[in-house]
This record gives structure tokens, sequence and C-alpha cells, in this order.
């Protein structure tokens, strides 16, 4: 399988020449001396009014400093933290030299989205938390900001990553255009497969277009990502709902000779207490895919959604933060995340709680609805809210909530956003009664080759990991290629 040595995947060898003389150019001592770049980003009063991106990447200048600080270690114990071993000093050292071309070649050669993770990964929780830095009690290498800074600037200037290979013409759908079908479809073309990835909605992108808002990632950075795609020859067809206007069956027929199942985890959850069917109480994957995919709240669209003036947002994760900052942007005056446990277990990105509060969202950690009560109209008019404690911790490693017997409050609020977490989407598997799951509703796959119990269809992302992560979805769409080219060579 695939070695993790980032030396041993090609691209910029610690013991090149020009990594040596960098090295040899600034003493450790100096480079741990420089302070971390702060990312320079839009004020709080301007951007909730507007769905800018908020943070606006560093300047050259900036990241050549930041790409200073990294030590270039011999070990580097940042890749061991990144779910794909990208090459982090590899692509870094290129940053201080000024061969950004290079720098984007690096993370292209291991991550298909390096604009996209560069903005959204939990950098805090995986590569940023391994840095030596942390050892030494400094803040660690900036490496999301430099990544972002790496592919924005390739990107800008043009430069064309990757050509178009020699058809093989061996036929591969995918199903589901998120980063898991992305990257798997990009990893295949570049190996000269034929690839189509059908789409169930009208856009490309998954979870990065619907989902995800634009103050956090613009459209046009994941359409860029797509065209790249385009250029190596992946086909997209949208509007197709695999498991119902296209059977496997169909897809046979049609000669594909392998199938990668990346259609996610969209299926909302709910509490199941009562209120929850009152007009005004929502899933927050019906409330930003409104907002996001179908236009709602910008002019020239026809989308229905409501203005809320006071809103709560259940639940603790980057989706409530999503959720809730949207609110804001839409309009309302107030904005409550709803939390059960306290803010240190939040599973949210670090980054998007400190904005969210410093675009005056209200944290009411340590409190869990339990009902929520409807106006003469059957809307929502107030939450009730029950108040939590802290004790043991539980399954999840976390500390677990526990109610404080008799304490409850009522809130006012005219919308509520449940976003309490997703199950994997049904439509597929529900089409393949001989297809393996697993008790949580997601594709039992093999843990090396993603294959699932039917040969010849592989799956990966949230599918098969439940709600996960982009990066992670990523990496799998890249092993399940490997894999299957593998198996069809
Ligand atoms: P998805 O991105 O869900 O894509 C699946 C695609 O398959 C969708 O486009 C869907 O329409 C399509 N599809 C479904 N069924 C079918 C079918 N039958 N036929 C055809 N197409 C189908 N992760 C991070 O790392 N950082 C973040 O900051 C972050 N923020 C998030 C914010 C929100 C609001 C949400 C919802 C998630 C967030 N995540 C974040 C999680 C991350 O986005 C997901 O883990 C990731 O997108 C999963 O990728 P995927 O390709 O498996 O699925
Ligand atoms: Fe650079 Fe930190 Fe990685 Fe060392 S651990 S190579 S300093 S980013």
């Amino acid at each position: 399988m695939e070695d993790n040595n980032p030396d041993k995947r090609g691209f910029a060898p610690r013991d090149a020449q020009w990594r040596k003389d960098l090295r040899d150019a600034m003493p450790a001592r100096e480079r741990t001396a420089i302070p971390r770049v702060e990312m320079p980003h839009l004020a709080p009063d301007y951007r909730v009014t507007n769905f800018e991106e908020v943070n606006c990447g560093l300047l050259p200048e900036q990241a050549v400093v930041e790409a200073t600080r990294c030590l270039d270690c011999p070990e580097p114990s940042c890749v061991t933290g990144c779910p794909v071993s990208i090459n982090i000093p590899g692509f870094i050292k290129n940053i201080e030299r000024g061969n950004i071309t290079e720098a984007a070649e690096v993370l292209r050669h291991t991550s298909a989205l390096p604009a996209v993770c560069g903005r959204v990964c939990p950098q805090e929780k995986q590569c940023e938390s391994k840095c030596i830095y942390n050892r030494m009690k400094k803040p660690p290498v900036a490496i999301g900001y430099l990544e972002r800074y790496a592919a924005d600037t390739a990107a800008q200037t043009d430069t064309k990553l990757g050509e178009r290979p020699a058809s093989n013409g061996i036929k591969i759908a995918v199903c589901g255009s998120g980063p898991a079908g992305l990257s798997f479809a990009g990893e295949m073309a570049a190996k000269g497969f034929e690839v189509t990835v059908f789409e169930a909605l009208h856009a490309i992108g998954g979870v990065l277009k619907y989902g995800i808002p634009e103050f956090r990632l613009p459209n046009s950075v994941v359409d860029r990502e797509i065209k790249s795609l385009r250029d190596l020859g992946v086909e997209f067809v949208v509007d197709t709902v695999i498991g119902k206007t296209l059977t496997r069956d169909d897809l046979l027929a049609r000669g594909y000779k392998g199938i990668f199942i990346a259609s996610g985890a969209g299926l909302p959850r709910f509490m199941g207490i009562p209120g929850e069917n009152l007009i005004g109480v929502m899933s927050s994957n019906e409330y930003l895919t409104r907002i996001n995919l179908m236009g709602a709240g910008r002019p020239g669209y026809d989308t229905p959604v409501f203005k809320s003036r006071h809103a709560a947002i259940i639940g603790g994760g980057n989706t409530a933060m999503d959720s809730a900052r949207t609110a804001r942007r839409m309009g309302a005056e107030k904005v409550y995340i709803v939390y059960r446990r306290s803010e240190t277990e939040m599973p949210a990105r670090v980054e998007e709680v400190i904005h969210a509060k410093e675009e005056g969202i209200e944290f009411l950690t340590l409190h869990n609805p339990v009902e929520y009560l409807a106006d003469d109209n059957g809307r929502v008019r107030a939450m009730r809210l029950q108040r939590m404690e802290l004790g043991e911790p539980d399954s999840s490693g976390r500390r677990s909530p526990i109610a404080v017997e008799g304490d409850i409050t009522e809130v006012d609020v005219d919308m509520v956003v449940v976003s309490v977490g997703v199950s994997p989407n049904p439509l597929v598997p529900d089409s393949l009664p001989q297809l393996e799951m697993s008790p949580r509703h997601t594709i039992v796959v093999n843990d090396a080759t993603l294959q699932s119990s039917i040969e010849g269809l592989y799956a990966g992302g949230d599918i098969v990991r439940g709600g996960a992560t982009v990066i992670l979805a990523m990496g799998d769409g890249r092993k399940a290629a490997q894999a299957m080219a593998a198996a069809l060579a």
C-alpha cells in the first residue's frame, strides 16, 4: 500500500541541495523567534452584512516569513497529524524559496483540493497540533494558511497542474460529487480512466457547495477545483440520482467497469422532542441548502426563507456555527448557539467559534432544548431549555452532560435550526439489498481497498464513516482509486 514517508512519494526530498542551503541560511533559534502570522480578515461589523469570505489570505511577504518559521524537521511530526500525509515541510520550504508552482505541485501530489483543505480542515486538531513548536510552548507553524496561500497563488498565476493523460478506455462511474467523489475522480482520471461523476443535485461539490457557506469557502474556489478535474477529462452529469434515475445495473449495462459510491451523509437527525414539527423548526441541511444552493436571501432568487429576528441553533459542530453565522447575515438580531456540553467539548473548529463570537452569536452552553412552544398559528415562539452539568467522560471521551433537575428556562425565538448530526444518505444502499451495511447505516468496506461486499463497487467518505471531515473523505477517494486502478489493471 501507500508509503507515508513524504520523501519516498517524490517532490522536494529533504536532502535536495536547495533545502540544505535554506536550512543553513538561518539558525533554528532565529526561526523560532519569529512570531506566528495572523490571517488578515474582514471586520465583524462589516462581514455580518454580507457573505464575503471572512479570511482574506496571506500576503506574499507574510507567507514567506511564516514559511521561514518551519524548521524543516528531519522527522516532521506535522505529517503524522495529516490524515493524508501531505509532504508539509516539502511544500512549505518551496514557499520560503519562492517556488510557488512546486509548492502547489507537492500539495497536489497528495491532495486533490488544497485550496479547500487550506480553508476548512481542522488543522489545529491535525497537522498543527503535532508541529514541534507546540513542544516549545510556541504557536505552531500556520500550515493551513500556507496551504491555502500556495493553492490560491498557483491558481491566480494560472499554473497548469497535471496534464490530461491518454485514455485507457476503461469507464468508471462515481456517485456523488463531494470531496470523496472529486478526489477519487481526479486520481482515476490522472491514471487514464474515463470517469463520469453522477450528482443528484443541480450543482457539483456536495457539502462544499450546499453546506459550507461562501463566507468560509467561496463557490469560486470549489469551481476552480472542479475546472481542473474537467481539464483532466472528468465528466459531470447532474440531476441524476443513482439508485433511482440510474441503477447499478444501468451503469454496468452502459459499460462502467468500476463504481465508487460517495453519496455522503446528508440525512438530518432530530432530537425527537415535543414541538420539533412546528413551523420555523428545521434542520441545518434545509436551512443552509436554501441559502447556499438555492440563493434564498440573495436578490433575484425566489426561494423562500423566513427572516428570523431571534434564532436558536442547536448543536456545537461546524454545521451549527455555519448556521448561526448565516442567520446573523440573514438579519437576525439575536442568534443563540444552544449546546448541551461546555465549550471545551465543542466539535466545531476553534476559528469558527472565535469568528461566531466576534459576530455577536450568544453561546448558551450547558443547555439542552426539551420542548418548543407554538404561537396561535403553529409557529415556534419559544424554546424550553434544560440546564446541564458535566459528569464523567462517555464513550466519545468527552464529559457527558447531565440534566440539573428542575432547572428549566424559557427563551423567546422565532426560528430553530437543529444541527445535532447527520446520517448516511440511504438511496444507494436501499437500491442494493445485497450490499452489506453496518448498524449505523454506513456501507461496510474492506479497510485496505474500500471495496464493498459487492465486487467492483467501492465506497468512501461520509457514506462509510458517517459524518466526518473533508480531508478524510478526500483521503478515502484517493485510497479507493489506487485500489480500484490496481484491480482493473
Ligand atoms: P458530501 O460532501 O456529502 O457529498 C455527497 C454528494 O453525493 C452530494 O452532492 C449529494 O447530493 C450526492 N448524492 C447523494 N446521494 C446521491 C445519489 N443517490 N446519486 C447521486 N448523487 C448523490 N468538514 C471539514 O473538514 N471542515 C469543515 O469546516 C466542515 N464544515 C462543515 C459544514 C457543514 C455545514 C457540513 C454539513 C459539513 C461540514 N464538514 C466539514 C464535513 C464535510 O463537509 C463532510 O465530511 C464531507 O463533505 C463529506 O464528503 P463526501 O464526499 O463523503 O460527501
Ligand atoms: Fe515545520 Fe512544524 Fe512540520 Fe517541523 S513539525 S517540519 S517545524 S511544520
